[in-house]
């Protein structure tokens, strides 16, 4: 049996000193289902929030607000940047949304972009500004990832709201967006 697999190195200025790194994303073939699924080895080892046994979403909240990577007082220094071919100043930013590279990419080229700067938001605090910052940005991300690369051209934008592991383990229709 074949296991095939395809392998990219994904760059990014990691925080705190902004030194460029490289990541390894495998693109693999289930050999059996003919399935792909992409892999970044390097992902076990983040940090993950809202992993501590609660079971309400405000305690969520409260107990990932203070050393939150996405919040104001953390945002510089604990996001990573992009290499200056894609974006020279390192990261884009329009109104509450700011783009940076996800810390541990699963794609060849994978940005996070905040929409607000608050820590957590209801699902009707989001606001049409937001969203519009957001996909302008994400929009001027896409442009310059195919100035460098024409080969990309199948962008995805995708939302999530809540911590992941909460999401799964607390599912349902009004807390999850994602
Ligand atoms: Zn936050």
């Amino acid at each position: 049996m074949e296991f095939r697999k395809q392998i990219s190195t994904v760059e990014l200025l990691t925080p705190h000193r902004f030194e460029r790194e490289t990541q390894i994303v495998e693109y693999r073939e289930d050999p059996l289902t003919g399935s792909h699924s992409r892999i970044n080895v390097a992902r076990a080892g983040r940090r993950r929030q809202g992993q501590r046994g609660e079971s309400d979403l405000s305690e969520v909240v409260a107990s990932t607000k203070g050393d939150c990577f996405f919040c104001p007082q953390n945002i510089e220094q604990q996001t990573p940047k992009f290499p200056p071919q894609i974006c020279p100043r390192g990261r884009i930013e329009r109104g509450e949304c700011l783009i940076f590279p996800n810390l541990f990419p699963f794609a060849d080229y994978h940005g996070v972009g905040t929409l607000s700067r608050k820590h957590s938001l209801d699902l009707d605090e989001f606001t049409p500004e937001m969203l519009l910052d957001n996909l302008m940005a994400s929009r001027e991300y896409i442009a310059a990832v195919h100035r460098v690369d024409e080969g990309a051209k199948y962008p995805m934008w995708i939302w999530n709201h809540l911590p992941p592991q909460w999401r799964e383990h607390n599912s349902s229709p009004r807390s999850n967006t994602g």
